[in-house]
């Protein structure tokens, strides 16, 4: 008799949506190539457990407004679940399951004893005022709290969140527990136990990665023009990194706006504009450029570091790169990453790409979990040997199985946490 217990799996309404398929397609590319036994593939396909929760806040003009918040644990293998909060109006139970998921590839590509998760709330955190993000975020943190702990999920910033929501985190969540618990969150305030070296780490793990890269190339950093989607956290500090290395940024772009000048940006100028700005509007040593011809411009290095499927079959024939180092998670298609791969384009997965965040949180938990603190110049340095050995070795597969590197990223990634299952064995 066929048991199909799994019959409609591949259709379930809840999370199976285009960003979540994405993601299944490129963990099905890789099990495919690894051979991965059926009953692991099965238990890596969904999400260990979700939450979904309402939001009731008061708004400034006393009306309640209900907002719909989610935290996904991927898995839990090999530890506690990480991986950040996202505040967007995008936000929902399908793209905070495909985040969760490369979170789960992404601790175990830099050897964290970590699973993989991500949270989220549909909201436009820039039309909330201060109190309402605070009220919000306290609430959100009350509603999840039996999923989260030290020990358990331990949450960090994403789009829309910072080191401030993280405090509020931490404070609501010590409050309901009666004592101070720093390490339910990272990416914290340094006042309140974060650590050096966390708000650069996503940007400088972009760069390590885009020196390795460029090494195997034979190019070397000076002179060499880039080309950045996005100027927030992630896109800043990439920004910066990288002219200190002699690179020429001709172009940045937020989400209202792009600046382009061939001779190369101002950034530490750009970054004091938009401290006092906000954003990039108004810049004077620029013209001009929408994100859709930003990222078309020819480039040694493009570096999206906004959102998911910004390289897709529309443009991706039109991206004039060397190296494509994905600093936002999930910026290319499937479709697109096999034109990127036909068209001889050097990837840098956005799982080894951007880890270095998770990976300064991590030196933030141990930090915490110990109550002893390191230098900056100690995290800096552990950082880059933990990228750039990371790096290497997915270098290796793709050169040695003759894939490009998400495939190989993915490889290593998977049978990681595939040999940890089958160590532990199936409960009951
Ligand atoms: N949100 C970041 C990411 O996507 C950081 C996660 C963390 O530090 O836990 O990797």
């Amino acid at each position: 008799m066929v048991r199909l217990h799994r019959k409609e799996h591949r259709d379930n309404p809840e999370y199976y949506t285009p960003i979540y398929k994405m993601a299944l397609s490129q963990f099905d590319a890789a099990a495919d190539k690894l051979a991965l036994d059926p009953n692991l593939r099965k238990r890596f396909t969904d999400p260990k457990r979700a939450i979904m929760v309402n939001i009731p806040i008061r708004m400034d003009d006393t009306t309640v407004e209900v907002f719909h918040g989610y935290r996904v644990h991927h898995d839990t293998t090999l530890g506690p679940s990480k991986g950040g909060i996202r505040f967007h109006p995008d936000v929902s139970l399908g793209e905070v399951s495909a985040l969760a998921m490369w979170m789960t590839w992404k601790c175990a590509l830099m050897g964290l004893p970590f699973g993989g998760a991500k949270g989220g709330v549909r909201c436009d955190p820039h039309a909330l005022s201060r109190n309402e993000l605070q009220r919000l975020t306290r609430r959100y943190t009350a509603e999840i709290i039996p999923f989260i702990g030290p020990d358990v999920d331990v949450p960090a910033p994403d789009v829309g969140t910072n080191e401030q929501v993280m405090a509020w985190m931490m404070d609501t969540y010590s409050q309901l527990k009666g004592y101070s618990i720093p390490e339910i969150v990272t990416g914290k305030p340094i006042s309140i136990g974060g650590s050096l070296g966390r708000v650069e780490a996503t940007g400088r793990g972009v760069v390590y990665c885009i020196l390795e890269a460029m090494r195997h190339l034979g190019m070397t950093p000076d002179g060499k023009t880039v080309v950045i989607q996005g100027f927030g956290n992630v896109g800043s500090h990439t920004a910066h990194t990288l002219s200190e290395k002699g690179c020429k940024i001709i172009a940045v772009s937020d989400v209202h706006s792009g600046l382009y000048n061939p001779n190369g940006l101002d950034i530490t100028a750009l970054q004091k504009h938009v401290q006092k700005h906000l954003y990039l509007k108004g810049f004077s040593e620029a013209s001009e450029i929408n994100n859709h011809d930003l990222l078309e411009l020819p480039c040694d290095v493009l570096v999206p570091a906004a959102l998911s499927e910004q390289i897709t079959e529309e443009n991706a024939e039109r991206i004039s790169c060397t190296i494509l180092a994905e600093a936002a998670n999930g910026p290319t298609t499937p479709t697109a990453d096999q034109i990127v791969k036909d068209r001889g384009i050097f990837l840098i997965p956005d799982i080894l790409a951007n880890a270095g965040g998770v990976t300064v949180s991590y030196f933030e938990w141990v930090q915490g979990l110990q109550h002893f603190f390191w230098k900056e110049e100690e995290i800096n340095e552990r950082l880059r040997d933990i990228v750039t050995l990371a790096f290497g070795k997915v270098l290796q597969i793709s050169l040695s199985e003759k894939v490009d590197m998400r495939m190989a990223a993915m490889m290593l990634s998977i049978r990681k946490i595939a040999d940890a299952k089958l160590a532990r064995g199936l409960f009951p």
